[in-house]
C-alpha cells in the first residue's frame, strides 16, 4: 500500500508513521530526514535546502520532487511506502502522481494527522530528536530514560534549530498557506482518513491506525 501522511509540522506524522512502519513493514520515507542527511554530509542539495529549512520555508518544488521520486524508485518501495512530509504543495502532489502513473501505481491512502496550532507549538518547542536514528522525544510528555540520550540507539538528542519559537511560527504559517489545500485535494479523490495526533496511549494509536489501514485495503 502507498500511503502519505498529511498534517502540520509537529502534529505527530512521524510518530504515527514509525508505528505503521513496524506493523506493516513498509519503508518510512521522510523528506525532512533526507534533507537533514544531505545537510550533515554537506552535499550541494544540503547546502541549498539549509537556507530554506533554517527560515521555516519550503525547499523549491522541483528540487524536492526530484529527490523524492529518486528515493521512491529504490527497491524497498516496490511493495509500498509511507511518505512523511511529502507532498507539501499541490505542485508536489501533481509531480508525485505523474511519477507514480508512469509506473502504473498510485497513492492508496492519505492520512491527515490533526492537532491545533497551540498544542503543536508546545510540542515542537519541547521536541528532541536523535541525531543518529531520528527517534523523537518530548522533554515533558515523552522524555528519554537518560537525559539527552536516545533510548533506542544511545546517540545524542538534539534540539532542532527550526524547533524554536520564531521558526515554528513561520513553519505553521507555511503549512496553512501551502500544505493545507492538499486536504481537499486528497479528500476529493476519496482516499483521505483522519487521525488525532494527540492520542495518548500507544494501544489506542495502534487501534486507530488499524481501522484506517483496513479501509485502504
Ligand atoms: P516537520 O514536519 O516537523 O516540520 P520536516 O522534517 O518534515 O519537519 O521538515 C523540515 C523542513 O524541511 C521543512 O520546514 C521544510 O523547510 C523542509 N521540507 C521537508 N519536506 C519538504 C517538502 N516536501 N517540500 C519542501 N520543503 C520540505
Ligand atoms: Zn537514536
Amino acid at each position: 500500500m502507498n500511503i502519505i501522511m498529511l498534517g502540520a509540522p509537529g502534529a505527530g506524522k512521524g510518530t504515527i508513521a514509525s508505528q505503521m512502519k513496524e506493523k506493516y513493514n513498509l519503508p518510512h520515507i521522510s523528506s525532512g530526514d533526507i534533507f537533514r542527511a544531505n545537510i550533515k554530509e554537506n552535499t550541494e542539495l544540503g547546502k541549498l535546502a539549509k537556507s530554506y529549512i533554517d527560515k521555516g520555508t519550503l525547499v523549491p518544488d522541483d528540487v524536492t520532487i526530484n529527490m523524492m521520486v529518486d528515493r521512491l524508485c529504490k527497491d524497498d518501495c516496490k511493495n509500498g511506502f509511507i511518505l512523511d512530509g511529502f507532498p507539501r504543495t499541490i505542485v508536489q502532489a501533481d509531480g508525485l502522481n505523474e511519477a507514480l502513473n508512469k509506473s502504473n501505481t498510485k497513492i492508496d491512502l492519505a492520512i491527515l494527522v490533526e492537532g491545533d496550532d497551540d498544542q503543536i507549538a508546545e510540542r515542537l518547542s519541547g521536541r528532541r530528536v536523535c541525531e543518529k536514528c531520528g527517534a523523537t522525544y518530548h522533554i515533558v510528555s515523552m522524555p528519554p530514560k537518560v537525559d539527552g540520550v536516545c533510548d533506542k540507539c544511545g546517540a545524542t538528542l538534539i534540539h532542532r534549530k527550526d524547533d524554536t519559537a520564531d521558526v515554528i511560527k513561520d513553519r505553521l504559517k507555511t503549512y496553512h498557506e501551502q500544505t493545507k489545500p492538499l486536504i481537499d485535494y486528497y479528500n476529493e479523490k476519496g482516499i483521505l482518513k483522519t487521525i488525532s495526533g494527540f492520542i495518548k496511549s500507544k494501544e489506542e494509536m495502534i487501534d486507530a491506525i488499524d481501522k484506517i489501514i483496513s479501509f485502504g485495503n
